[in-house]
């Protein structure tokens, strides 16, 4: 490949919590761009807008300490579509074809959680970001200055307000110290390759637009350099998102990082059945309103186009293309089994089986399809699927499979896919959900609920140790049942326990528990209630007023107690456990040998 001096465009994307203005920012930086461009300097880009850097030489033109005069780089191309379900498909090997990123914070907010998220998503892929410090305008007292600088509209504001304003930058600096960021409002920041740059900015009066787009632009072509210098050879993409479009059947849009594209190349790419190799029909840039010679489509077709720049493909054989997916040019056929071999690599990693317990993760692309399996894998949820693609009869089966071994596995996480048409899914759980971290939520969630009923299900089938006192004076009936009053001493009391004295001699069960007349599900440590006991047992005779029982432990339920709920085990209760093994012993030997 031969090596041209050339810079391209950077390719930003833009992060955040929802309604802190990401799209209200990326809406402003588009429009601004439209005004002030010449005639035929914007090119039309498919999922992206290209902003080129005339247009940002005009607009910080006030700010010429703060960016060189003359831009390198041609421009900046801005991911149209914000938030971290898109950016996830922006996959390259190691990182991602982001090259740079704006996370916008409310300043008003500061961080919350999907903030959070967007940063160690950076941080992971290791794409390097700014702080946009959002609707700055909202700072009670603050006077709007349309599109101006924040430099000059900062100084035209109250002190108060000013105060106000830092005192917000401020917080996002601590916030982001927590999250291991030193950071700085960018005309502080002396060393930008030491200090994360927060500008405080408003997507909604444009105040701030300036320096954003300056300090991007001079940042990327300042320390990018050698990521942003492209090649004159083949392409090299990643796949957006897959599309149907009408007329042209299924389409591809891609974003194009490094290389030229042409007509009649042909391409390799992922796809749900193994790598897809085709030929480019057409490629596609969206066509300008005014053109006429425009295909109802509403794209018109190019011979060539090169790094960076998002387009729509249309080629045969695009049905089960995989979003997500990097996608090479094939120069030479001798090249192909290398690239196969990337690209089915590439994959792997993310689509996988695995012979263990865990749950199944349905996607619809191959990026939040990793962002999914990497957030359950970070909460210690195990994946045994990870799959693209709507529900199958294998997925119920693998599900099914796993919750036969844990069963609060049996889970089928389902992002933007639905089950097979006709598919009989009702054996196991699936749960939908069209946003990333909520459906890791939610299945956790479930996980966690059943995990609990689960072990109340089964803490509350054991028979758990116990010790009472019948009471001298409250012997209300002498047998069959008997009913006395008792105390009791430790542990707990239920309904249906055996009891035995303090020979080991069983006496009968519980069969009902009542304090002032009303029924109890469980007596413990210090209550004194009526029981209700039932079978071998007539007072003055095996038992007397004044007497101690203990709940008569199966060895299993000890175990079972022990190995799973230690944590239920209360002082008294393992006092009353301590006497229990004392009395079985003088049977049983063996009885509670586990407990050392
Ligand atoms: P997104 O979910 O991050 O894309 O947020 P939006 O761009 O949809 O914005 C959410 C809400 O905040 C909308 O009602 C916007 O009008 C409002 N908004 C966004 N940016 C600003 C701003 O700079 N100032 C003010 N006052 N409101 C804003």
């Amino acid at each position: 490949m031969t090596q041209v001096t050339r810079l391209r465009q950077p390719i930003v994307v833009v992060l955040g919590h929802v309604d802190h203005g990401k799209t209200t920012l990326l809406d402003k930086i588009r429009g601004t761009a439209v005004v002030k461009k010449e005639p035929g300097e914007m090119t039309q880009e498919v999922g992206a807008s290209f902003v080129p850097s005339s247009v940002i030489e005009k607009v910080a033109l006030p700010l010429k300490s703060i960016i060189p005069v003359k831009l390198e780089i041609p421009g900046l191309l801005f991911i149209d579509t914000p938030g971290h379900e898109l950016f996830s498909n922006l996959r390259r090997r190691g990182g991602s074809v982001a090259d740079i990123a704006i996370l916008v914070v409310d300043i008003t907010e500061g961080f919350q959680r999907q903030t959070i998220e967007s940063l160690e998503i950076l941080k992971d892929k290791k794409v390097p970001f700014l702080v946009a410090a959002n609707k700055i305008d909202r700072i009670p007292g603050w006077k709007p200055m349309e599109n101006e600088t924040f430099t000059k509209s900062f100084k035209s504001q109250s002190a108060s307000v000013q105060r106000a304003l830092d005192n917000y930058v401020y917080k996002l600096v601590m916030q982001l110290a927590e999250q291991g960021f030193n950071a700085e409002r960018f005309d502080r920041v002396r060393d930008f390759t030491k200090y994360v740059t927060i500008v405080p900015v408003s997507g909604k009066t444009g105040e701030g637009l300036p320096e954003l787009l300056a300090l991007m632009a001079g940042l990327t072509q300042q320390y990018l350099k050698s990521r942003l210098r492209v090649a004159e050879g083949p392409a090299r993409g990643v796949i957006l998102e897959v599309k149907e479009e009408q007329g042209l059947g299924h389409t591809i849009d891609v974003i194009i990082y490094d290389g030229i594209l042409k007509r009649n190349d042909t391409i390799a790419l992922g796809g749900l059945n193994g790598v897809i190799i085709t030929k480019i029909r057409n490629i596609l840039l969206p066509a300008p309103l005014q053109d006429m010679r425009v295909s109802k489509s509403g794209y018109k077709s190019i011979e060539e186009i090169s790094a960076a720049a998002g387009v729509k493909i249309s080629a045969p054989g695009l049905e089960e293309a995989l979003a997500g997916s990097p996608l090479y040019v094939v120069e030479k056929e001798e090249k192909l089994p290398e690239i196969r071999k990337a690209i089915e690599d590439e994959l792997s990693k993310v689509r996988f089986a695995r012979n263990s317990t865990g749950i199944v993760v349905k996607a619809d692309s191959l990026g939040s399809l990793e962002s999914l399996v990497a957030g359950f894998e970070k909460i210690g949820i195990p994946v045994r699927v990870a799959d693209i693609g709507p529900i199958t009869k294998r997925d119920v089966i693998e599900a099914e499979l796993s919750a036969k071994e844990i069963e609060e596995y049996g889970i089928i996480a389902a992002f933007r896919v639905k089950p097979l048409p006709g598919l009989e899914v009702s054996k196991v759980k699936i749960i939908y959900h069209d946003i990333i971290y909520q459906l890791i939520d939610e299945t956790q969630k479930y996980i966690e609920d059943l995990r609990e009923r689960r072990k109340r299900r089964t803490l509350d089938s054991l028979i758990l140790p116990g010790k009472l006192k019948i009471l001298p004076g409250f012997v209300f009936r002498r047998s069959d049942p008997a009913i006395v009053g008792v105390e009791i001493l430790g542990g707990v009391i239920k309904p249906r326990y055996p009891l035995m004295r303090e020979d080991g001699q069983k006496i009968g069960e519980v069969q009902g528990i009542q304090d002032n007349k009303k029924n109890l599900d469980r007596a413990i440590k210090g209550m004194e209630v009526s029981m209700s006991i039932k079978g071998n047992i007539m007072i003055g005779r095996q038992v007397q007023e004044g007497d101690i029982l203990y709940t008569d432990v199966p060895q299993e339920d000890l175990e079972i107690l022990f190995r799973n709920y230690k944590d239920s085990i209360t002082e008294d209760m393992m006092e009353v456990i301590k006497e229990i093994i004392t009395i079985k012993r003088a049977e049983n030997p063996l009885y509670g040998i586990f407990i050392q």
